[in-house]
């Protein structure tokens, strides 16, 4: 397949790169100067989108994906697929789906899981939004570059299960470190902690896959001086996106809105920027009840 893919920063540039290595013809643009094994530069994003089959994005923002969109559908064939896989707010989702679909174009909303480990490796999720006939023409991109992809329903549903999940994970990390201070406090051994939790109803993905505290339970950035792994920031970008759709929605999430209060305290205020969001753990373990 022909293909264009913009945005080539530290998840686009690998995804490209797998693309171009299962043997498709993958012309790419970025706003920076770079380099991509395999991939033609274009000069602009409506180059690189010009006679492509399936158009790729992986943007910062939804801001940025309504301007890229706007340039890149003009010069799009019909008939050619528009797939997002950056993560960004729902109602920038449906209003570009709503312009390609108008185009005569196949949008599919496509975020991921799996961060950059996941983008070299080809092994993230896609979690997608659009249309059966949609989904199936982005399928192959997906097995290329991922393990697993889940049609989760129309336009947005991507982004609404993606920012869904990262509510939760935001959530229960808060709530596994906040445990974590209140067991030290009391003296109870991290270990024995870390063993009765990941076997008992406390248990969830925070504890046994990426438990926030050092020397316990499987690797994670909690051994590694709580270097990214998944930042703080990032966190709290999804946590924003997910307060904005709940806001949009009519939803009551109160956790959700103090998950995103705390992040942003300790993103903004605090040491959070740049360590891992499990980072959390020795923040809570610093401060007293008041
Ligand atoms: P990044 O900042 O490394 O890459 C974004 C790229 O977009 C940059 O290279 C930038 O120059 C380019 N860009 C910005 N504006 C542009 C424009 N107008 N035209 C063309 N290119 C433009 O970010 P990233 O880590 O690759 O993340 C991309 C998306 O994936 C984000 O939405 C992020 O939330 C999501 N995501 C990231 C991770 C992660 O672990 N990094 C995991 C899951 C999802």
């Amino acid at each position: 397949m022909k293909i264009g893919f913009i945005g080539l920063g530290n998840m686009g540039a690998p995804m490209a790169a797998n693309l171009a290595k299962a043997g498709h013809e993958v012309t790419g643009f970025d706003m920076a100067p770079v380099e991509v094994a395999g991939v033609t530069r274009a000069a602009s994003a409506a180059e690189a989108a010009r006679g492509a089959d399936v158009v790729v994005t992986m943007l910062p923002n939804g801001q940025i994906l309504r301007a890229v969109a706007a340039e890149v559908i003009p010069a799009m064939t019909a008939g050619a697929a528009l797939v997002d896989c950056s993560t960004v707010d729902v109602d920038s989702a449906r209003a570009v789906a709503a312009d390609a679909e108008a185009a005569g174009l196949l949008p599919v909303d496509a975020p991921v899981s799996g961060g950059i480990g996941g983008a070299a490796a080809g092994t993230l999720t896609f979690m997608a939004g659009g249309s059966e006939a949609a989904f199936d023409k982005a399928r192959p991109l997906f097995d290329i570059m991922g393990q697993k992809a889940v049609h989760c329903g129309d336009a947005g549903a991507g982004q609404a299960a993606k920012i869904c999940n990262n509510m939760i994970l935001g959530v229960t990390m808060i709530a596994t470190c906040e445990a974590f201070a209140l067991a030290d406090k009391l003296g109870l051994d991290r270990q024995k902690m870390f063993d009765v939790v990941s076997t008992s109803s406390g248990y969830s993905w925070t504890m046994n896959a990426y438990c926030p505290a050092p020397g316990v339970g499987p690797q994670s950035p909690a051994d590694n001086g709580y270097k990214p792994g998944f930042a703080a920031e990032l966190m709290l970008k999804d946590l924003r996106l997910s307060q904005q759709a709940a806001g949009s929605a009519d939803a009551d999430t109160p956790m959700g809105q103090l998950a995103e209060a705390l992040y942003a305290r300790f993103v903004e205020d605090e040491d959070g920027k740049g360590m891992d969001f499990s980072a959390m753990l020795p923040r809570f373990e610093k401060r007293g009840r008041s």
